[in-house]
């Protein structure tokens, strides 16, 4: 089975691009859902954050506060390396039980949707990457206007990634995403025929987290 990693920048696409690839019948392992998992109450990871952070990192139902661990690892580098010891490992075994999973259904081709898949040291562990690329004013604005955030607050979300124009070079396939919805939808149609295609049967959904 051939893994493509699929990956880009905050805002640049990767969940529309998921949403067209699914329809098509694409195998996708999306890893922002593995990273929800592995950090679910009963799991090593949420008893590894807890006694990192402490229980104060947890809502009153038990479950991580993502958002306040978050702000926390935005501001201080040692944190966000203690919380990616425990996350990355967690998120890198459930892939290989998802992935393997779809190679015993028989599957040729499977996707994996990381937004940090060249950043978490993913990308040799891939045989292809797809990188949905926008340029950074055509990502500014479509962040601003899907999160309902200030130009300032974009910026600086952009400031903490890895530049579009690296990522981009590091791709097998660069998806450009700068144009209309439709352009994008025909971009991916394109890709998937002549990489996926053949063999491939249409047969619905193949998400399994
Ligand atoms: P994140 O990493 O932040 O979750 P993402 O890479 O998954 O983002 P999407 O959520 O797919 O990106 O897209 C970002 C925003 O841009 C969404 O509001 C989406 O509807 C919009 N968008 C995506 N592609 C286009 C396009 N070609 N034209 C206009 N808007 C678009």
């Amino acid at each position: 089975m051939r893994i493509i990693g699929l990956t880009g920048g905050i805002a640049s696409g990767k969940t529309t691009v998921t949403r067209i690839l699914e329809r098509l019948g694409a195998a996708v392992v999306d890893a922002d859902q593995l990273a929800r998992e592995a950090v679910m109450p009963g799991t090593a990871g949420h008893r590894a954050i807890v006694e990192t952070f402490g229980a104060g990192i947890l809502l009153p139902d038990g479950a991580i506060d993502r958002k306040a661990l978050g702000r926390l690892i935005f501001a201080d580098p040692a944190a966000r390396r203690k919380l990616e010891a425990i996350t990355h490992p967690a998120i890198a075994s459930l892939a290989e039980q998802r992935l393997a999973t779809l190679r015993e259904c028989g599957e040729k081709v499977a996707f994996y949707v990381a937004p940090l898949l060249i950043e978490a040291g993913v990308a040799g562990r891939v045989d292809e990457i797809w990188v949905v690329y926008v340029d950074r004013e055509t990502q500014l604005a479509r962040l601003i206007a899907r999160d309902g955030i200030t130009r300032a607050e974009a910026e600086q979300r952009l400031a903490a990634q890895m530049p579009m124009e690296e990522k981009a070079a590091r791709g097998t396939v660069v998806i450009d995403n700068r144009g209309e919805p439709g352009e994008l939808e025909r971009q991916v149609v394109m890709l998937w025929e002549r990489h996926c295609g053949s063999g491939h049967e249409k047969t619905g959904n193949h998400r399994v987290g």
